[in-house]
């Protein structure tokens, strides 16, 4: 294979919208510098839309809806063209993740083994998934006759953020497009790219037009227009709490189209001194530092019992080492940038506001690299915060740990449910009484035992509380995409 640095030379970046199958400037030719943070270097100037785009891509969208061109489709024939994408997406593979790689910053190895699998495996699942599904026929009065059938519900507004911008994607648009509906894909503003390619690779698998457009723009423009489109039957987002709430907002204030939330999060990992202490601790802090911290489910609070967190925190040191950012670029770096110099701002200033309550990290603590022109952080880890800290409460969404120590399973269970947010927890003991009793306590939407961020496209991925309402992956992910119509049959006598 050819190193990814030589094959920066050759990409061909996607620069326009994609709309009813056509690749289209924004309508008041607006663009936006699509900024590299490996170096800050200026990839090139993509097509940024508006309100004006958003309704041209919705009216695209409904009208492939109506036509029947996708959702009248047998579902074996949307499975066929599903597959086909996904083959396309793993042949091009290598091109993806460098799109990825170039416009947010993780190792290019990274997203190609992890996020592009990732989303050419919700590709084929939810393809499989669709011609296996059946609809109800319920035990009514033998005088009628009840069809419960699924129906695709029509024009979705999909709207992800820039941490794993594909895989994020391919967990909203799969389902809904194997349901049969159509989907306006907003991708976020860091991350315009890859979005795009994938989107041309649909349409070159035979995915026929208008069926996926890809809108890039501002949240405060194009999001907020998807949010309020009159004709956008649900919203689906991933992002954070904040603009989440908006969501319900403007589907409040438009046409209660439902929205589907997938938030932020403020996962506690909790290490009893039953555990095997080594993997956990290099667990932890590989959930922490793994993309960079970029994760909705990092594990952020480290909590861990008093009489074995010395060791805890030396293993900790010992893996942060090999986890050090490095060029994105280079075959095998264990860390990249973070995605944009605004969010480099916004790390540094929270670790700042972290440092002044609760005292001098014990590792790391500044932005690294700044000869390479990108935006770095170290590792960074806060010891013995105070649960109510500011690091202990907010999520910060860089490679930052806040660490905690309990002295029994009661005062751990309260520590971790006392946040605002309930995506994820895990739990290390060797105890099998505890694990069960634990993890039936903690108020998450996923809970690991002895293990961190294991998932399945079989089994279903979201949160509770302000962590939002919904589920990516699985059948329950499918079930968003319909609509229940029951049809009343009466028989003559
Ligand atoms: P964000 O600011 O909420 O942005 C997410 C998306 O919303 C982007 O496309 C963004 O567009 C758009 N947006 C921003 N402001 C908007 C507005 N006023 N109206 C409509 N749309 C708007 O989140 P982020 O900082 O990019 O991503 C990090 C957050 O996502 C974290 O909280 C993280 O935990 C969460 N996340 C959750 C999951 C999960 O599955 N639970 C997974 C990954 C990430 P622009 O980019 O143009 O601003
Ligand atoms: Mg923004």
């Amino acid at each position: 294979m050819t190193s990814w640095a030589e094959k920066v030379q050759e990409i061909e970046f996607p620069i326009d919208l994609l709309i009813g199958g056509v690749s289209i400037p924004a309508k008041d030719g607006e663009r936006m510098d699509a900024v590299s943070p490996i170096d800050g270097r200026i990839l090139c100037r993509v097509a940024m839309g508006g309100a004006e785009d958003i309704d041209r891509a919705v009216i695209a969208a409904r009208t492939a809806f109506e036509s029947g061109c996708w959702s009248g489709l047998a579902p074996i024939a949307r499975k066929a063209i599903l597959l086909r994408w996904a083959d396309k997406c793993e042949e091009n593979a290598e091109e993806l993740a460098l799109l990825i790689s170039l416009e947010m910053g993780k190792p290019a190895d990274e997203a190609l083994n992890v996020e592009i699998r990732a989303a050419v495996t919700a590709l084929r699942w939810f393809a499989e998934a669709v011609d296996k599904i059946t609809d109800e026929i319920p035990h009514t009065d033998p005088g009628a006759l009840a069809l419960v059938r699924r129906e695709a519900a029509g024009v979705v507004g999909a709207v992800v953020p820039w941490n794993f911008p594909l895989t994020m994607a391919a967990w909203k648009v799969a389902p809904a497009l194997a349901a049969g509906c159509t989907v306006v894909l907003k991708p976020a503003e860091q991350s315009p790219l890859s979005a795009l390619r994938f989107a041309e690779l649909a349409l070159e698998s035979g995915l026929p037009a208008g069926v996926l457009n890809v809108v890039n723009g501002y949240g405060e423009t194009a999001g907020e227009a998807l949010g309020r489109h009159e004709d956008v039957d649900i919203l689906t987002f991933t992002g954070s709490t904040k603009v989440g709430r908006l969501f319900m907002r403007y589907a409040s204030e438009s046409n209660l189209k439902r929205v589907w939330l997938e938030l932020g999060g403020k996962s506690a990992n909790i290490i009893f001194p039953d555990a095997d202490v080594e993997e956990a601790a290099r667990v932890a802090a590989w959930s922490i530092f793994f993309n960079q911290g970029e994760m909705c489910t990092a594990g952020s609070r480290l909590l861990v019992h008093e009489s074995i967190h010395d060791r805890v925190i030396e293993i900790i040191r010992e893996v942060a080492l090999t986890m050090q950012p490095g060029d994105p670029l280079r075959t095998g770096a264990a860390a990249g940038a973070l995605a944009s110099a605004e969010h480099l701002e916004n790390v540094t200033a929270m670790v700042e506001k972290a440092r002044a309550e609760s005292g001098e990290p014990v590792l790391g603590g500044r932005a690294a690299l700044p000869e390479s022109g990108g935006y770095y952080f170290e590792p960074t880890v806060f010891d013995r915060v105070h649960p109510k800290s500011f690091i202990a409460q907010n999520e910060v969404f860089g490679p930052v740990l806040a660490v905690m120590s309990f002295s029994d399973e009661a005062e751990a269970i309260q520590m971790a449910n006392d946040t605002r947010y309930g995506l994820a927890s895990a739990v290390w003991t060797k105890d099998l009484d505890r694990a069960h009793r634990v993890a039936r306590k903690l108020k998450t939407g996923l809970v690991w035992v002895n293990c961190y961020e294991e998932g399945d496209m079989t089994v279903p991925f979201g949160g509770v509380k302000e962590s939002g309402f919904g589920r990516d992956k699985s059948l329950h992910a499918l079930e968003k995409f319909f609509d229940l119509k029951t049809t009343w049959i009466k028989f003559g006598s």
